[in-house]
């Protein structure tokens, strides 16, 4: 038994020494992954409510296991976060996400295409000193615009420092690059990240957009969320829409934008080129 303070005693468990091997092994699976290039990037598109046509799309990394298939980020991020091995991981995931995103809006503007913008997934604890000036090597290396890379930051299962998330963000911020709060609403900081950092995009949550078309409590605090955002003047995106009836209850509330299962699943690299980049009418 381990004394824990205050007279309390935690016992040490099998379990425990089971979860403590876990990540232990996961870690080194990770690093082997990062040396055979096992991580790929998945594209979901985030489009306008009104005609789902796409405006950005957003970056979902995901480990391509030799074993296991296709392992869903849940099942490493938060092992990757505690080794920061979300670091290196990160950087694979933003360079390859501008890179695509550069080549397509490069099409799309021959084309006679909008630019998109592309959402790459930040958690508090990879906003480290460096950040800034490795986000910036990322864009001249790739080509891409600042304008079209937005960063969503999310908030780490670590604890942070928020002055020092402040500062990071400010300097992000002033390359050009757009920020927004992932799953807003649902971290008991929301409101405080929305009031300190330098926002434009604020991501509601799927938890309000699911019921959204039951009862009429729900959808109302789901409408005075898009106000909220509309007063303070960001853009809003509803994620996890999946119904034709939430869709248009968004429209309802004054949501302009949307991603989710209702438009398409999160697409390999090739079924994105697809979607983005749609052949010319023979
Ligand atoms: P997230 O940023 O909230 O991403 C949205 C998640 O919701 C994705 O899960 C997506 O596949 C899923 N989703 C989208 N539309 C729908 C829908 O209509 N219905 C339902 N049920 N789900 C939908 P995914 O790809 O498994 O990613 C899970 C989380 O892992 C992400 O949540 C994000 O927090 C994290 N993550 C993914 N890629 C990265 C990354 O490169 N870096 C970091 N730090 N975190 C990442
Ligand atoms: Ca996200
Ligand atoms: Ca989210």
């Amino acid at each position: 038994a381990k004394r824990t303070g205050k007279g309390r005693y935690e016992v040490f468990r099998p379990e425990m020494q089971e979860a403590f091997e876990k990540t232990v092994n996961l870690a080194t699976d990770l690093r082997l992954a990062l040396e055979r290039d096992e991580f790929v990037v998945y594209y979901q598109p985030i489009c306008t409510l009104a005609d789902g046509a796409p405006v950005g799309l957003e970056a979902l990394v995901r480990w391509q296991h030799p074993a296991r298939g296709m392992v869903a980020p849940m099942e490493f991020i938060p092992t990757a976060e505690e080794t920061e091995l979300i670091v290196p991981i990160g950087h694979r995931v933003l360079r390859e996400a501008c890179r695509s995103t550069a080549a397509w809006n490069r099409r799309r503007a021959l084309a006679g295409l909008p630019e998109l913008t592309v959402h790459v997934n930040l958690s508090t604890r990879q906003l480290r000193g460096d950040t800034p000036q490795m986000v910036a090597e990322v864009l001249g290396e790739t080509g891409l615009a600042p304008s079209s890379l937005v960063l969503e930051i999310t908030e780490s299962h670590q604890a942070f420092d928020l002055a020092q998330v402040c500062d990071q963000l400010q300097c992000l911020k002033g390359l050009g690059v757009g920020l927004a709060i992932d799953d807003f609403g649902t971290g008991y900081s929301s409101l405080l990240a929305l009031r300190e950092f330098p926002i434009d995009t604020i991501k509601i949550d799927k938890a309000f957009v699911d019921n959204l078309d039951g009862c009429s409590d729900r959808s109302d605090l789901t409408r005075a969320i898009v106000q909220l955002g509309r007063t303070v003047r960001r853009d809003v995106v509803a994620e996890g829409v999946e119904s034709e009836s939430q869709r248009q209850a968004l429209l309802d509330c004054g949501c302009r934008l949307g991603q989710g299962y209702l438009f398409a699943k999160p697409l390999d690299h090739a079924a994105a080129t697809a979607l983005v980049l749609p052949a010319p009418a023979q």
